[in-house]
C-alpha cells in the first residue's frame, strides 16, 4: 500500500544539536542491528521504519555487517526507501559504518583506507543511495595509523559520499586524537557512538568530557541494555525476546537475579514518574543534555511508540537522580 508519512510527524519529537555542528538529531533514533535482516520478517521491519518516521524519528543507523546475513539490513532499508521513504530522503539521516569483519582477506575489516572506501561503496549500492549522512569508523584499529583512517573519512566527505563523519567505540584518548587529526584535515568529527546505559557507564570516565570540551555530539547505543532495562524479563524470559533468541549479544545468563532486583526497583521509580521503565532509562541517558540522541533497537512497532513517548518527560529532579544512583550503586 502506498505510504504517506503522518503529517503531524514533527509535532512532538525533540531534536538536539550534535555538538557544535549544524545537524540536529531526534532524541530517539532507530538502529537496524537486530530484527531488520534477511532472516527477519521484512514486513515487520518495514512497519517499524514507517512507525518511527511517523513519530519524527528521522535518524536510522546501520552498518555494513547488520543482518544476518551481513549486508541484508542495508538491502532491506534500500527496499523500504524505494517503496516508502524515497520522497522523504531530505528528511532522513542515514548512517553506516565499517570496521568489523565484512569480507574475507586482509581488506575486509579494521581501519585501512582500502577497507573503509570499499565498504562505503558497497553500502551505498546495497541501500541504493548516492550518499550517507554520517559515516563511522566502527572501531579503532590498533595497527593502522589513525591518520590514515581519518584521511579516509575526510576523503569520503570531499567525494560527496558522506556528509558527516563519526567514530564508534573509540576510547577518550583515541577520540581526542581523532578530533585533532580531523580538525587539521578540515572535516570536523560530528559525533561519537558509544555504548551507554544505566548498566554501562564507561563514557562517564573521560570520554564525555572530551566530547563536551570539543563540541562533538554523541549517540548512545544499547541505551536499554538490549532490553534488560524494560519490564520484559521480570516474569521470566519471553520466547520472543532477544535473550531467548540465538543472538550471542544478550543471553539468558545475562538476566541475573541481581539485575532483576535492580530492574524491579528502577521500575518502581519509573512508575512514580508516570513513565515506563524503558522511557525512564532513555530519559536518563539523555539527562542534562549530555547526549545528542539515544539509539534504540526494536522488535515491533509498539516498542518504538512507547520509547518515542519519552519526550513527555525528559527531566529529573535531584532527588530522582539520587534514588536511581542508590539502586545502581
Ligand atoms: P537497545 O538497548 O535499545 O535494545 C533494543 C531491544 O530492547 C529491542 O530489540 C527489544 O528487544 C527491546 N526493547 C526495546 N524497546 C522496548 C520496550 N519499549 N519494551 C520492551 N522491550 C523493548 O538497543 P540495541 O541493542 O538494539 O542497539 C540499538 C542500536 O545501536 C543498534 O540497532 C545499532 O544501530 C546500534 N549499535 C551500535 C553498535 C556499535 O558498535 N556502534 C553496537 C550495538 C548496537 P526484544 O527483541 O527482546 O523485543
Amino acid at each position: 500500500m502506498h505510504y504517506l508519512a503522518d503529517k503531524d510527524r514533527y509535532a512532538s519529537m525533540v531534536y538536539n544539536r550534535a555538538g557544535r555542528s549544524g545537524l540536529k538529531l531526534p532524541v530517539i533514533s532507530l538502529g537496524l542491528w537486530h530484527n531488520f535482516g534477511g532472516s527477519d520478517s521484512y514486513e515487520n521491519g518495514r512497519a517499524m521504519i514507517r512507525k518511527a518516521f511517523d513519530l519524527g524519528i528521522t535518524h536510522f543507523d546501520l552498518a555494513n555487517n547488520y543482518g544476518p546475513p551481513p549486508g541484508s539490513a542495508e538491502e532491506n532499508l534500500g527496499r523500504i526507501l524505494k517503496t516508502d521513504l524515497a520522497p522523504y530522503r531530505d528528511e532522513l539521516i542515514i548512517s553506516s559504518k565499517a570496521g568489523y569483519l565484512m569480507w574475507e582477506g586482509p581488506y575486509g575489516e579494521w581501519g585501512s583506507r582500502k577497507n573503509l572506501t570499499a565498504s562505503l561503496d558497497q553500502s551505498l549500492k546495497r541501500m541504493g543511495v548516492d550518499y550517507v549522512d554520517i559515516f563511522y569508523s566502527h572501531r579503532f584499529d590498533p595497527e593502522t595509523p589513525l591518520e590514515e583512517t581519518m584521511m579516509a573519512l575526510d576523503s569520503m566527505v570531499r567525494q560527496g559520499k558522506a556528509l558527516y563523519v563519526g567514530v564508534s567505540n573509540y576510547t577518550a584518548e583515541q577520540t581526542a586524537d581523532a578530533i585533532r587529526i580531523l580538525k587539521e584535515l578540515g572535516t570536523p568529527l560530528l559525533i561519537h557512538q558509544p555504548s551507554y546505559s544505566m548498566f554501562n557507564r564507561w563514557i562517564e570516565n573521560g570520554l564525555q568530557d572530551v566530547l563536551r570540551d570539543n563540541g562533538v555530539g554523541s549517540i548512545a547505543y544499547c541505551p536499554l541494555a538490549q532490553g534488560l532495562l524494560t519490564t520484559k524479563y521480570l516474569g521470566g524470559i519471553p520466547a520472543d525476546s532477544r535473550a531467548a533468541k540465538p543472538s550471542v549479544f544478550l543471553q539468558e545468563k545475562d538476566v541475573t537475579d541481581e539485575k532483576l532486583e535492580q530492574i524491579r526497583r528502577l521500575n518502581e521509580l519509573a512508575g512514580d514518574r508516570k513513565q515506563t521503565l524503558a522511557q525512564m532509562a532513555l530519559a536518563w541517558v539523555l539527562r542534562e543534555g549530555r547526549l545528542t540522541s539515544a539509539l534504540i533497537g526494536a522488535s515491533r512497532p509498539g516498542q518504538i511508540e512507547e520509547n518515542a513517548a519519552v519526550v513527555a518527560n525528559l527531566d529529573f529532579s535531584e532527588e530522582e537522580l539520587a534514588l536511581i544512583e542508590s539502586v545502581l550503586a
